[in-house]
């Protein structure tokens, strides 16, 4: 049903050429045959990367990235800014929501991703209640998602403590409550309504230790296993030292170890930043198949800390990239710097790869879409047969490539410039973003222009 001829394409095993990549009606490729001929097949105008799964989304955030730069204590850290972030929380209208998420979608395309996993808390309206239509902002995200043409797995958030020991929720937090009867009707209705639907999966997202009690996160689980057996379950797990800290004096153990006693963790779950993980809980995570969702830029802007690559890297356990709070929404920006986040803490260069894979920015994109592909539960991820056609294609008139081979030419689109090499995008083989123009971005621009206008005037 659709073809593509690209001189290079980086396959699983690494960069080919003159690759001939075929996908059926349903966007599924069906055949991949390097050392082909282009026929009269489409040509790729530069070298051609699988599409990277976006792990962890908080669209709203979007609205104010950049905003939380001003000292306003003498140890700003991620609590000072959650306050910044719950002043937003309390005035955004589904309107809103829809507005941002679509033009944040489009941007995301626009730079290489293909797949986004929204990690959906803000369930309420302004007063904390539930909406009449209960999944009104849940619908907002999956329209925005169909507008955009990304594939989409949509995590509603069980959240219903303020923090550990049952803390109340302040009103900011009451837009997020739930229970997980909440949430599984949530799901309930999200499937009566928009499944089946290729470009849509469903799962569950206990927000993290200091939200959900050992009650709540086993009823949950099970409640979605049965829902669907192959569900993906997501969960903020050791971003900050001291939730780790309030963890061990709450429950008498670190947060993964309290998780991994009360569920079966395995390769359907993906544990967001996992930043202050102990080498032991290293260990014992990659030897379930779990994926570790890291999310470098956002990490970088809280002052969270930085994830020990190097021993997750040296057992091959699957890792993805999330934009999170969306202070970037580049993957180029991500890998690089996850990347530099490693070279900066072991004072060396090249961290991200070893003798059997020395090539870092093809271990960077291959592992990133590989492990978003598994924590998103999409059949993405590579340029294999069996796999959605989500595919992207650098400009390969950019100047910085000239002379190059496809491998420097990925090189030099991670670690040097800032402007956008990618030029053309498709999503199951429908091209979203063609010479680099998705064709709703003024529109899905001027609509979130107003509601950063109606937003920001009531700062
Ligand atoms: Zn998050």
């Amino acid at each position: 049903m659709g073809s593509l001829f690209a001189s290079d394409a980086l396959l699983a095993s690494g960069w080919a050429r003159d690759v001939l990549v075929e996908w059926d009606a349903a966007g599924i490729i069906s055949r991949v045959e390097p050392g082909g001929e282009p026929g009269k097949h489409a040509r790729a105008a530069g070298p051609v990367l699988p599409g990277i799964p976006n792990v962890h989304s908080h669209a709203f955030q979007r609205a104010m990235a950049g905003l939380a730069e001003f000292r306003g204590h003498p140890t700003d850290d991620f609590w000072t800014w959650r306050e910044e972030m719950y002043r937003l929380v309390m005035r955004l209208e589904p309107e809103d929501v829809e507005a941002i998420a679509r033009h944040l979608y489009i941007e995301m395309l626009r730079h290489g991703y293909t797949t986004v996993a929204e990690f959906h808390y803000l369930h309420n309206d302004r007063d904390g209640r539930h909406y009449e239509d209960r999944p009104e902002m849940a619908n907002r995200i999956v329209s925005a998602a169909e507008d955009a043409g990304i594939a989409l797995t949509l995590l509603p958030v069980l959240y219903a403590h303020g923090g550990f020991g049952h803390k109340v929720l302040s009103s900011a937090q009451r837009r997020f409550e739930g229970d997980p009867a909440f949430v599984i009707e949530l799901l309930r209705e999200l499937a009566a309504f928009h499944l089946p639907n290729p470009r849509l999966r469903l799962g569950v997202a206990p927000h993290s230790v200091r939200a959900v009690d050992a009650l709540m996160l086993t009823e949950l689980v099970d409640a979605a296993r049965r829902f669907d057996a192959t569900m993906p379950m997501h969960m903020h797990v050791s971003e900050q030292v001291g939730e780790v800290t309030e963890c061990i004096e709450t429950h008498g153990t670190t947060p993964l170890a309290w998780i991994n006693d009360l569920v079966e963790v395995d390769d359907r779950w993906c544990f967001i930043h996992a930043t202050h993980l102990t080498r032991i809980e290293t260990r014992a995570l990659g030897a379930t198949g779990a994926c570790v969702g890291l999310c470098p830029m956002t990490e970088a802007n809280l002052g969270d800390g930085i994830f020990e690559f190097v021993p997750w890297f040296e057992t091959r356990g699957p890792w993805s990239i999330g934009g999170d709070s969306h202070v970037s929404v580049s993957p180029f920006e991500e890998l690089r710097a996850l990347e530099y986040s490693q070279r900066l803490r072991h004072r060396v260069r090249n961290v991200i790869a070893d003798e059997d894979a020395p090539d870092v920015a093809a271990n960077l994109w291959l592992g990133a879409a590989r492990g978003g592909a598994q924590s998103t539960g999409h059949p993405a991820g590579a340029i294999a047969v069996g796999r959605r056609a989500d595919l992207v294609v650098l400009d390969g008139s950019d100047l910085d490539f000239e002379g190059l081979d496809a491998a420097a030419t990925l090189g030099v689109a991670l670690f040097s410039g800032n402007s956008n090499r990618v030029r053309d995008v498709m999503v199951g083989g429908t091209a979203v973003v063609s010479q680099g123009v998705h064709a709703q971005q003024e529109a899905a621009a001027t609509a979130f222009r107003a509601s950063l206008k109606r937003l920001r005037g009531a700062r």
